[in-house]
């Protein structure tokens, strides 16, 4: 017992007892109130990324640290490691220091690492330090993931994993934070604290089943600034519990901006409540999907005429109207040099007239931009405000419809927002905006030494074109649901259920663990998400956008570039969606204020909101229950 204790390093309050390897840096948090003991995974890949400048990127452990030297109290604890035995440095170890501090205040556990120079022809590049807290062996657990709209995983799901998500990526970690909560409700909130440059890991370990902890990313290419963690540990609490944490961290941290105040500093943003997103897509060339030169288009007067004749038929009262593909050569091309509206669908008074009928009879009305590609046939195409790479190449892309592309320069950025959307407020007096890939692709850094930019500095350079357009008074949106936008971002195209990795498609052939609203479960009164709903496959998506009461988002037939006829079958096809504007309209500014599963595989849960609306799902019978009516969802 001595022994071991004098292994031990301890911290301790009236709620936590935390013993930390003096050596390794494993972490044990004892929660006095429940006797149940986390422990900390004893190895990880990467404790320290260490990069010679004339050696290879290795991952070392905390362990391999020749000087550790301890200080502090019973509640906070320092710990300095250096001398580390990287080889490529070959005339000795490398003295610089990793700092590691442990602070604990009542049931918070806070972790931060950071670097302290040296001598040493090496730099300290990234760490995945914290290792993941395991759940004790015994229990039962399961760990509650931001991936997509969100993931519940048994911590015995039957895959083995090893797969770091990137934060605010559609397919990684929207929001930046996850928990983990055992069968009798004692939990683990992950909150990290710098969030800028993160990943997260998840994990199996053979006995004690799936983890998950942060991976602290190279900014610019090293460690840069401390990167810290805080851990909350609950002893009684339950999936909403956890996602409420998460929310009140989000709001001290500014985050939290509702829907409600959002309209009342511009009206647009209330016509979202109980509206649908009808897309129009006026021009493309399918050249690259088809194989073949297909100019397909439909005039600015044709697309007015078909919405005319959807909003009579299927008596529309709140739409927000999308257009695609109306810039000089239709979808996709030429941007950021996509003015003026193509003359050949009616250039800019063919869409002046379109933008002003369809605002006159109180709907919203946007066109779809896009700020992160540029393309190589576009005037502006050059190597003074493109993308360079850490690899010192100018990346390249050329999987959609306007060819060739390269990625636009965060901080050069908003000198072509200015100079389009003022002729475009000037012309057409939209308003909304719906501003491509923003918030669905990771925060991207550029590293031309002309015109850097780190992750925080391209967030800021991003959150700046929106609140732009929030000064026009336009009800903003983009692509995807990341929460760093949440302040200046209105609504999206949608944050997807349902996803799984894709090198565990083939074998899962489904999910990972048990899609739930948990994004919804966050921030449903603070941005308005879609469901994006298919005229030919809809799948689970009306069900999806029922259960987090959002609005429904579609292009019917004949509203795809005169792909497919306008046909009574459109109009029926908007008409079913209905019922989910109807429960938008009574909910779809009120916080999610309860989430459950009603079956153990998920196929039923229900949802309840803040004026106790309750909203119950059954993904088998395709049933679902509003505030105690029962209803059977659409077939189109
Ligand atoms: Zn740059």
């Amino acid at each position: 017992m001595e022994n071991s204790s004098e292994k031990k390093i301890k911290l301790k309050n009236n709620i936590l007892e935390v013993e930390i390897d003096k050596k390794d840096l494993a972490v044990s948090v004892h929660d006095i109130r429940t006797g149940i003991k986390w422990e900390m995974q004893k190895n990880g890949p990467a404790d320290i990324g260490i990069e010679g400048h004339a050696g290879p990127w290795q991952g070392m452990d905390f362990s391999s640290a020749q000087q550790i030297k301890w200080e502090g109290n019973k509640n906070l604890q320092k710990v300095t490691l250096s001398h580390w035995p990287y080889r490529s440095n070959v005339w000795g170890p490398l003295d610089f220091a990793v700092e590691v501090v442990f602070q604990i205040e009542q049931d918070t556990l806070k972790i931060t690492v950071s670097t302290r120079n040296g001598r040493g022809e090496a730099s300290f590049i990234d760490s995945a330090y914290p290792r993941g807290f395991l759940f004790p062996e015994k229990t039962g657990g399961k760990l509650i993931l931001p991936y997509g709209q969100g993931c519940l995983l048994d911590k015995n799901f039957p895959v083995i994993l090893d797969h770091t998500f990137p934060a605010y990526a559609c397919r990684g970690f929207v929001m930046p934070w996850w928990a983990q909560i055992t069968d009798s409700g004692e939990a683990i909130v992950g909150l990290p604290e710098t969030t800028d440059d993160i990943a997260f890991r998840l994990v199996t370990d053979e006995t004690y089943g799936h983890t998950v902890h942060p991976w602290w990313l190279a900014s610019l290419g090293n460690f840069r600034y401390p990167r810290s963690i805080t851990y909350k540990f609950l002893d009684k609490t339950d999936i909403t519990g956890t996602a409420k944490i998460y929310r009140q961290h989000a709001e001290k941290k500014g985050l939290a901006v509702t829907l409600k105040e959002k309209s009342k500093d511009r009206p647009n943003v209330s016509k979202l409540r109980g509206s649908i997103i009808i897309n129009i897509w006026h021009e493309s060339w399918f050249g690259r999907f088809r194989k073949e030169n297909v100019w397909q288009r439909m005039s600015f007067a044709e697309g007015l005429k078909r919405f005319k004749q959807l909003e009579k038929d299927a008596e529309l009262k709140k739409v927000v109207v999308h257009v695609d593909g109306w810039g000089r050569k239709g979808y996709d091309c030429l941007h950021p040099d996509i003015l003026p509206p193509d003359p050949k669908l009616g250039g800019w008074q063919g869409l002046e007239k379109m933008a002003k009928e369809i605002q006159s009879s109180g709907h919203l009305f946007l066109l779809h931009d896009n700020y992160v590609d540029i393309y190589a046939d576009s005037e502006s195409f050059s190597p003074e405000v493109t993308v360079l790479d850490l690899s010192g190449v100018r990346p390249e892309n050329d999987e959609w419809l306007g060819g060739r592309q390269q990625w636009l320069c965060p901080q050069k950025t908003m000198k072509f927002v200015r100079r389009n959307l003022s002729e475009v407020q000037k012309h057409l007096h939209p308003s909304a905006t719906y501003l491509d890939c923003f918030t669905v692709s990771h925060l991207r850094e550029c590293y031309d030494q002309k015109h850097l930019s780190s992750r925080g500095q391209t967030k800021k350079a991003w959150s700046e074109i929106f609140s732009f357009c929030q000064k026009f008074g336009w009800a903003t949106s983009s692509e995807g649901g990341a929460d760093w936008a949440i302040p200046v971002l209105d609504f999206c195209h949608t944050v997807q259920p349902e996803n799984c990795p894709f090198d565990l498609q083939e074998k899962l052939n489904g999910p990972l663990g048990i899609p739930f609203p948990l994004y919804a479960l966050v921030w449903h009164d603070c941005i308005v998400v879609p469901s994006w709903i298919e005229q030919d496959k809809p799948g689970n998506s009306f069900l999806w956008g029922i259960l987090w009461a959002g609005i429904p988002s579609v292009r019917p037939h004949g509203f795809d570039c005169n792909l497919k006829p306008y046909t009574k079958q459109s109009a029926e096809f908007v008409r079913f969606l209905k019922p989910m504007q109807e429960l938008s309209e009574k909910v779809g500014f009120e916080e999610m204020t309860g989430w459950k599963m009603l079956d153990d595989k998920g196929r039923i849960q229900q949802t309840v909101f803040s004026d106790e609306t309750s909203v119950q799902v059954d993904f088998n019978s395709g049933r679902y229950i509003i505030d105690g009516k029962t209803f059977k969802s659409p077939k189109p």
